[in-house]
């Protein structure tokens, strides 16, 4: 952050505070927002988080989570009210106001400081203050950071300690994505110094299926997963029927994608999903193919250059031969990667 000095004077003194993240938010998104709302609550600020939907029940470990104000779920007229009076406003793990869809529109309008905290790329420019750092793994690392540059690292409790642990531990993807730095790891050392629990927090978010979730991964991986050879390409399909005979639940479908890109050969992965209202895209890769270009191009979306993701407003079967049309159309991109 450049103007640290004018951001540690703001915040010296009592504010009334919204913290907000993406929609569906994801150990990250969420993990850092607790996290930092911990902080500041013991910092003596009023400090609610609005997420603009609901999030995976694997997450609702984490401290503070009952607190959560759920925009999409009844939350509109309270979210309004708390945007329109709060003195500062905290943009967490995403970097443009459309990614928190009809939220975005009232922190737009807000009077409030607002503080952008990401590690996505070509943020928009909306923030009074900005901490942004592609090369950091996660904006749980960031959000230590922060709390670093306000030299208040033994604020850090066990339970701030595992919210930002889980948002590094799986945006690193355990600690395998080329984003692990050795910051990544001196600053998960700091953490576990302040009492993280790593393999409680390890369990509470791998280990806690319910059996419908792993039969939908058995289905997925059995039946709707397609892999374009030549290409080095893999991908799952899951229609709305699908999901309902697992009775689908949000979170159920999160690191599906993973299995394609784990095949041997493979340098790009994806999953296509029919939600209730539109289609979802995630996108994975390995090495030199940037999966955020297609998925802006292509899908209205974004990311980073190894995940990203995207929607589309057509049919799950426009959809998905539209995302067969960009591949062969690229094709280029994904050959010959793997051994690069
Ligand atoms: P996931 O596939 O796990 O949902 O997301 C992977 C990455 O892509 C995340 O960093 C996420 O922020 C980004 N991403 C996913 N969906 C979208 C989208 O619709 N728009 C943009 N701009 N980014 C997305
Ligand atoms: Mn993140």
């Amino acid at each position: 952050m450049q103007n640290i000095e004018a951001f540690r004077e703001a915040i010296s003194r009592p504010q009334q505070i919204v913290i907000t993240t993406h929609i569906k938010p994801d150990a990250d998104a969420l993990g850092s927002s607790l996290a930092l709302a911990s902080y500041l609550i013991a910092k003596g600020h009023q400090v609610t988080v609005i997420s603009p939907t609901n999030y995976p029940a694997f997450l609702n470990w984490m401290q503070g989570h009952e607190d959560v104000l759920i925009f999409n779920e009844g939350g509109e007229a309270e979210s309004a009210e708390l945007v329109a009076n709060a003195d500062m406003i905290f943009c967490l793990d995403f970097s443009s106001l459309n990614r928190i869809q009809d939220l975005g529109v009232l922190v737009q309008k807000a009077t409030a400081l607002k503080v952008l905290i990401d590690h996505h790329l070509d943020p928009e420019d909306f923030a009074d203050f900005t901490l942004w750092d592609t090369k950091a793994a996660a904006t749980a690392e960031l959000v230590y950071e922060l709390i670093r540059m306000l030299k208040d690292l033994d604020q850090i409790t066990p339970d701030i300690a595992e919210c930002l642990y889980a948002g590094i531990m799986t945006d690193t993807g355990s600690f395998k994505h080329s984003s692990t730095s050795s910051r990544v790891h001196r600053i998960v050392a700091g953490l576990i110094d302040r009492g993280a629990n790593v393999s409680m927090v390890s369990k509470l978010i791998y280990d806690n299926n319910n059996l419908n979730r792993l039969k939908l991964t058995g289905f997925a991986l059995a039946e709707r997963l397609t892999v374009i050879k030549d290409v080095n390409v893999a991908f799952f399909t899951l229609s709305k029927e699908d999901l309902n005979k697992f009775n689908y639940q949000t979170g159920d479908t999160e690191g599906l994608v993973n299995y394609a890109l784990s095949i041997k050969g493979i340098a790009m992965a994806a999953i296509i999903i029919e939600r209730e209202d539109q289609v979802k895209l995630s996108f994975r890769s390995f090495g030199d193919v940037p999966v955020n270009d297609l998925a802006k191009e292509y899908f209205n979306g974004g990311g980073h250059k190894n995940a990203a993701g995207g929607a589309s407003k057509e049919s799950f079967e426009a959809t998905v031969s539209k995302f067969k049309k960009m591949v062969l159309d690229h094709q280029d991109r994904f050959v010959d990667k793997i051994n690069a």
